[in-house]
This record gives C-alpha cells, sequence and structure tokens, in this order.
C-alpha cells in the first residue's frame, strides 16, 4: 500500500448510518471503536491483531488474557488504550477452508456479533477491517459482501452514526467502493 494515512471517501448513507470506505491502517481511527480480526486466544498473532496490539500498547494484552479467549464468529470487548480509537472490539473469524464449513454463517456473526456489543454500550462509530480475508484466506468479494449486507441489516435501527470499512490496499478498497453503493441502493 502506498498511502501512509488513512484517508477516506464518504460512500453513502442509509437511515442515520453514514457507511465509509477507509484506506489505510485501523489504528489510526479516532473512532469509538475499531474492530480485531484475532484469533480464538485472544492474545496477539499477526496481520491487523498484531498492529492493533503493537499499537495499543501491552495494557490491551492484559486485558485480553482476563477474556478466556473467544470462539469462531463470537465478539469481546475491551478498552483501547494507547489507541486513537476508545475500544476494541475482538472477533474470531472462520478460517477458508473451502466454503462448506459454515464459514459464510461464521463470518457474518463476527459483524452481527461485534455491533451488538457496540450498541450495548452505545457505540457510534465502528470501523471493520477485512476480517478473515488475510491469513484466514476469505476470498474477498463474497466476504465484502456479507460485511456489507450483515452491517447494513445490523444498522437500520439507526444505532449507529458511521461504519467504517477500512481497507489496507488499494484492491479491497476498490472493491468496496463498488459493491456499497450497488447494496446500498437495493437496502
Ligand atoms: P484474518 O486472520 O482474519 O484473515 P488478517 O489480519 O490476516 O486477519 O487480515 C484481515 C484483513 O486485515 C486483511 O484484508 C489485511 O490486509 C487487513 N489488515 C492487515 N493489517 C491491517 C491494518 N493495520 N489495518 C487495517 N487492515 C489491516
Amino acid at each position: 500500500m502506498s498511502a501512509p494515512e488513512t484517508i477516506r471517501s464518504d460512500v453513502a448513507s442509509v437511515a442515520r448510518t453514514r457507511f465509509t470506505v477507509a484506506l489505510g491502517d485501523i489504528t489510526k481511527l479516532p473512532v469509538d471503536a475499531i474492530v480485531n480480526a484475532a484469533n480464538s486466544s485472544l492474545l496477539g498473532g499477526g496481520g491487523v491483531d498484531g498492529a492493533i496490539h503493537r499499537a495499543a500498547g501491552p495494557d490491551l494484552l492484559a486485558e485480553c488474557r482476563s477474556l478466556n479467549g473467544c470462539r469462531t464468529g463470537q465478539a469481546k470487548i475491551t478498552m483501547g488504550y494507547r489507541l486513537p480509537a476508545r475500544h476494541v472490539i475482538h472477533t474470531v473469524g472462520p478460517v477458508w477452508n473451502g466454503g462448506d464449513h459454515d464459514e459464510e454463517e461464521l463470518l457474518a456473526g463476527c459483524y452481527r456479533n461485534s455491533l451488538s456489543l457496540a450498541r450495548e454500550r452505545a457505540l457510534k462509530t465502528i470501523a471493520f477491517p477485512a476480517i478473515s480475508t488475510g491469513i484466514y484466506r476469505f476470498p474477498a468479494e463474497p466476504a465484502a459482501g456479507i460485511a456489507i449486507r450483515t452491517t447494513l441489516a445490523e444498522s437500520k435501527d439507526g444505532a449507529f452514526e458511521e461504519i467504517i470499512f477500512c481497507c489496507f490496499g488499494d484492491d479491497m478498497a476498490a472493491l468496496y467502493d463498488r459493491l456499497l453503493p450497488q447494496m446500498l441502493s437495493g437496502a
């Protein structure tokens, strides 16, 4: 990725929620919560998980140790510590295993359960990475479709002000820029 800073392109609004595609590092976003694509131990890993723990500092790991892990498709919440985000919602995406192991439903669960925690805490601005599309190998286009469809369904009650899809690379951002207007106009 060339751009070191996160930039934003506003895409569309549904009800009271603005859906935004961002390009860059999710750890830079000053939102109520960023979502972490964690592994089931919640004790850190590679990819976005490693970046979030590095940026948040050791207090994040200390709080994560008290959570006793997290099942695939579920989510748990912590503080954001040194991040500009107030909270981190840790969710565990499915490992892509051909598509007939409930991967789609489990991925939808990540988005649904993350937003359910955000709603409980009255958090209004939430940024998601493209869960499962890195080390866990979920194909990008169906993963983006699930991300948009599920967050759209969950925000119909107007609970959220902004949902940001934070893309770590031009190809992913172009995919969301293409799918979002299509899917929101059909909403
Ligand atoms: P998973 O194990 O769920 O696949 P990864 O962290 O490997 O998790 O990848 C998930 C997505 O997060 C990928 O699209 C990857 O490019 C992206 N990603 C990696 N680092 C960052 C970051 N700092 N900010 C936002 N997205 C990131």
